[in-house]
């Protein structure tokens, strides 16, 4: 127990390692909320009117402001604007508020929501899918107007301006991409879970952050001062002096052990009786290239290619998404770069898809059925793939959420397809180009024997397998305890999807958070797979790890536990193999190895 008090101490899920000192600052990123009242006289009903006006004037100017910024930086978005200033004063929105006022009698607010919901009404009736969702631009519009009606401006967190802990309520993967590294110090969240994508990208960028802490937004006042410790997912708010101290010495110690590690990052993975494991880089954004080079990673085995989406309301154009992959191969060459095809749905939504309706998203349309209904968005990526292929030739290429061969053989035919097009325009294509799909669902380790007659290579995605296999949604706080990486079933399905691919004479990679997990390395050495794939900053201290393991060994251990019964068990053993055998990677993290598997952090 750390030495001190504090007004209060929180404790959450730590997804994102390391320790953050500094003031609180709230983000709200909730909807606007609205009061109803009733408007007895005529007089008012005018004043309502005008509120109206005024506010959508004040959106109009707002809008017009970020357009004439945009067109500068960003000219391909500028349409999106357009539309915007034009639903503005459409009459869906503007003349049926007007409506609502004069004949209901009511504010300007409730009348906005109301016309708002009439507007859902007519859009989910639409057949096209595409105009359908179409609504999520009329929903944004509208709650701009909102948020002057009522003077309740939702804060952006792209504008923050000094350098503050953000505490929210929840953050989105498409706000979390917005936050500005060099301002955030940190982040705290009542929601989320480890393997959200939320979290996943905190890790990337390197901000410490603790989700799932439930009343942290009620409980921080902005400007506070408090403690983040992404390691054991706590938060200090208002720290006395000796706790802080405390802190303090322990961000140093961090530190120290973490350029330790970061020195040897370059010594390869080798065990110390001679066993080679690959070590990559997951990636998210082209930005995160410098990473991936700095702490010694062997190329990119996972390239979450859709982040690129997120923000946008029209997909990228083919050249844009052509120099984006090109960058990221020219970079990581002579290593190789695992390009996921878009991977979108469930907590990656992007503009467009925020105002989707599907009650179960993480089963719903999304990642690879999403590219086989939406042809043409699909094509535009595998084009940009392709040509960089030709180029670079150093790219793989990757299909996420493959459930059979049915899926496998629909996706590859219009690969295919559109490969054949490419060489009729005589562009170049890497004509050894590998490829190869993600095994994160149940029924594709089933049928792992079969999948692998026809790919390249496998590579295993525990974050979604787990979620799956366990009936876990990954992104759920309240569920989060029973999210268990280590439970049997799951280290059986790794063991039955390395060991068809294996087999079949394919390589056999893990992507999943639990590759960069340092707890859980022992073992997973003892699945022979050829590479690991993690987020860039966990990459020194796995390595070192395994420089200090064996892979006999590896495999003993890995036997002794495919015995046990649960989960509990499996993370136990695993504590006390780390502190006999690997103490010194281990020592520092003591305190919180009693929160196993939450928060053994990854040493940065
Ligand atoms: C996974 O599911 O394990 C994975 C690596 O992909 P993502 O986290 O992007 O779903
Ligand atoms: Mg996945």
């Amino acid at each position: 127990m750390p030495p001190g008090n504090a007004r209060m101490v929180l404790k959450g899920i730590g997804v994102a390692p390391g320790i953050a000192i500094g003031k609180a600052y709230r983000v709200d990123r909730n909807k606007v909320s609205l009061v109803y009242y009733y408007l007895p006289s005529p007089a008012q009903t005018k004043r309502e009117k005008d509120r109206f006006d005024a506010a959508v004037d004040r959106a109009e100017a707002d809008l017009k402001e970020i357009r004439a910024k945009m067109a500068g930086e960003f000219p391909e978005h500028v349409h999106i604007i357009d539309t915007h200033i034009h639903i503005l004063r459409d009459k869906m929105l503007y003349d049926e508020t007007i409506r609502i006022i004069e004949e209901q009698q009511i504010n300007a607010e409730w009348a906005l929501r109301q016309s708002l919901e009439n507007a859902q009404h007519i859009f989910a009736k639409i057949d096209d899918e595409y105009i359908r969702s179409r609504f999520s631009d009329v929903d944004f519009v509208a709650e701009r107007v909102l948020e002057n009606l009522t003077g309740q401006n939702k804060q952006s967190v792209a504008g923050i301006r000094e350098r503050v802990i953000v505490v929210a309520q929840d953050l989105s993967p498409a706000d979390t991409i917005q936050l500005q590294v060099e301002k955030t110090l940190a982040i705290a969240t009542d929601m989320g879970g480890k393997t959200s994508h939320t979290a996943i990208i905190t890790r990337s960028l390197d901000i410490p952050a603790v989700v799932g802490l439930e009343n942290v937004y009620q409980a921080v006042r902005s400007g506070e001062l408090m403690v983040v410790d992404g390691h054991a997912g706590k938060v200090i708010i208002d720290p006395d002096e000796e706790l802080l101290n405390y802190y303090y010495e322990r961000q140093y110690q961090l530190e120290r052990y973490r350029k330790e590690v970061v020195r040897c990052a370059e010594l390869p993975a080798e065990t110390e009786d001679g066993y080679n494991i690959k070590i990559q880089a997951n990636i998210e954004l082209l930005e995160e290239v410098v990473a991936v080079i700095d702490n010694g990673a062997e190329g990119v085995g996972l390239y979450r290619t859709e982040y690129l989406y997120l923000n946008l309301d029209q997909p990228p154009t083919e050249e844009t998404l052509f120099w984006d992959y090109r960058e990221v191969a020219e970079i990581i060459y002579p290593e190789m770069v695992t390009i996921r095809t878009l991977d979108l749905g469930a907590d990656k939504l992007n503009t467009r898809m925020r105002g989707s309706t599907e009650t179960n998203p993480a089963l719903g349309l999304r990642s690879i059925r999403l590219c086989l209904q939406e042809d043409i968005t699909f094509r535009t990526q595998l084009r940009a793939i392709l040509r960089v292929s030709g180029i670079t030739k150093n790219i793989k290429i990757m299909f996420p959420m493959i459930s059979g061969v049915g899926e496998l053989r629909a996706a590859k035919a219009v690969l295919e397809e559109v490969k054949q097009s490419l060489i009729k325009e005589s562009i170049e294509v890497d004509e050894n180009l590998q490829v190869g799909i993600m095994i994160e669902v149940p029924s594709a380790v089933a049928v792992a024997d079969l999948l692998a007659r026809e790919v390249d290579f496998f590579s295993i995605g525990t974050n979604d397998l787990v979620q799956y296999a366990l009936a876990i949604d990954r992104v759920n706080e309240n569920v989060a305890h029973l999210y268990e990486p280590l439970h049997p079933a799951i280290l059986r399905m790794i063991k039955q999807a390395a060991d068809a691919g294996r087999q079949a004479g394919i390589s056999v990679s893990l992507c999943g958070e639990l590759a960069g997990e340092p707890l859980y390395i022992p073992i997973l050495l003892g699945f022979e797979l050829d590479s690991l794939s993690m987020n860039p900053l966990a990459v020194p201290r796995v390595k070192k790890i395994i420089r200090n393991a064996s892979i006999e060994e590896s495999k003993d251990y890995l036997n002794e536990v495919l015995h046990f019964t649960t989960a509990g068990q499996i993370n136990e053993y695993l504590c006390n193999l780390a502190w006999r055998r690997f103490r010194e990677d281990f020592e520092l993290f003591a305190d919180e190895m009693g929160n196993l598997p939450a928060a053994s952090g990854n040493g940065q």
